[in-house]
């Protein structure tokens, strides 16, 4: 059965031993990086084989030294990654101390017990530092059916514990297709669409940058400091936002049974760059808004509830929202009518992003039956209009799936 991995992080107060045994832990990892440079390796046995001899001369447990090993190991396959794809890479370094462990640490009443190992008792004297977690860390973690993979601590005060779960993916009887736009996002297939209208995020996002412009101290270190603070507010109300969408489409899915199909938004930063004939406001809208993240969330969301994931390919998603979803036929656009297509065959307006679901749906559909080895394409039908469902997003209440 496939592994559905989720992780709950919340504060707490480090102290001198956790932070002196972080900081053993980053200069572990940056000394693996170190060799791992001058070796040129970068896979996890190659770097293990070379480092791990040299990590004897620090004094911790010795499950931590193959963290940091792996844990360098991530950071170089990352490099290597960037370099491949032809971007400036600088050389990797840990600035802040962490700890990850997947060995040793068990959770006993409420008290996440991480082991420290003290220098004056020996491999058997093993010491403990206690984290309470809260009762929200509580409440997820005492679920019978979870495993605790791992735990990384973070220099400022943070603790996340990964809990996964074994998942069995649920049977479906249709297909929605999941069309991400600037300022909504569309779910649905021919039968019925639902919009969810995510328009205050994209006014988050034009008021922060209205607010960082209109302070015009001219000491970049102020700027960056001023941006930093609102870029960070301005994530954390959009991803609130974003998350109560993704846990409606979701736990919509799974009542109805359907599973969720993604278009595949090739190099859409790359459509928005200066000289492509866009104004810079358009091309800040556009790139400034978060099409990945509303995926990642509902991926993640959909493997935990066990709802099947379909992701098309570029070229399955050619034409998505210039084809008419009944008849196939090209659609034509028109200035006035901007959110709008008109299909000449069925002599009927379309709303763009809903035929974008649909499409999306249908494309959904056969990719699915091919998998399945099953022969032939998705029916069109005769000319029916979807039940269009149009959700505030910034009103749907958080609880309401309780
Ligand atoms: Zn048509």
């Amino acid at each position: 059965m496939p592994l559905a991995i989720k992780s709950v992080k919340q504060c707490f107060a480090p102290t001198q031993q956790v932070v002196e045994l972080m900081e053993i832990f980053r200069q572990m990892v940056n000394h693996c990086i170190r060799i791992g440079l001058e070796n040129e390796a970068s896979t996890l046995k190659r770097l293990s084989s070379l480092s791990y001899s040299q990590l004897a001369e620090y004094e911790v447990i010795s499950y931590y030294k193959l963290h940091a090993i792996s844990k360098a190991a991530g950071i170089l396959a990352n490099r290597k990654q960037s370099i491949k794809r032809g971007r400036k890479t600088k050389t990797p370094y840990l600035r802040k101390g962490i700890l990850v462990s997947c060995y040793g640490f068990k959770i006993v009443d409420g008290i996440l017990k991480v082991p420290i190992l003290l220098e004056h008792m020996g491999p058997k004297g093993m010491t403990y530092f206690d984290i309470p977690l809260n009762m929200h860390t509580q409440e997820i973690l005492s679920d019978a059916s979870v495993t605790l993979p791992s735990f990384i601590l973070t220099a400022n005060g943070t603790v996340s514990v990964c809990y996964s779960k074994e998942i069995a993916e649920k049977e479906c009887t249709s297909i929605k297709g999941v069309d991400r736009n600037l300022g909504n996002l569309t779910v649905g297939n021919d039968r019925n669409v639902i919009q969810y209208n995510l328009s205050e995020a994209a006014d988050i996002v034009e008021n922060t940058r209205s607010i960082v412009q209109s302070l015009k101290r001219n000491d970049v270190r102020i700027r960056k400091r001023i941006a930093s603070k609102y870029g960070k507010r301005r994530k954390n109300r959009v991803q609130q936002l974003l998350h109560r969408v993704s846990k409606r489409v979701v736990a919509e899915a799974r009542e109805e049974g359907t599973a969720i199909v993604f278009e595949k938004l090739t190099h859409i930063r790359r459509m928005y760059q200066r000289g492509n004939y866009q104004g810079k406001n358009y091309r800040y809208r556009l790139n400034s808004w978060p099409f990945s993240e509303m995926k990642r969330q509902i991926a993640y969301k959909a493997q935990w509830e066990g709802v099947p994931i379909i992701q098309l390919s570029t070229s399955e998603t050619k034409g998505t929202s210039q084809l008419c979803p009944q008849c196939g036929k090209r659609l034509q656009e028109d200035r006035l009518h901007r959110r709008e297509s008109y299909c000449q065959e069925c002599d009927r307006w379309l709303d763009r992003d809903v035929v974008a679901a649909m499409n999306i749906a249908r494309k959904g559909a056969e990719v699915f039956q091919r998998s399945q080895g099953l022969a032939g394409e998705a029916m069109r039908g005769n000319p029916t209009t979807p039940v269009i469902l149009r959700v505030n997003a910034s009103k749907l209440a958080c609880r309401m799936e309780r």
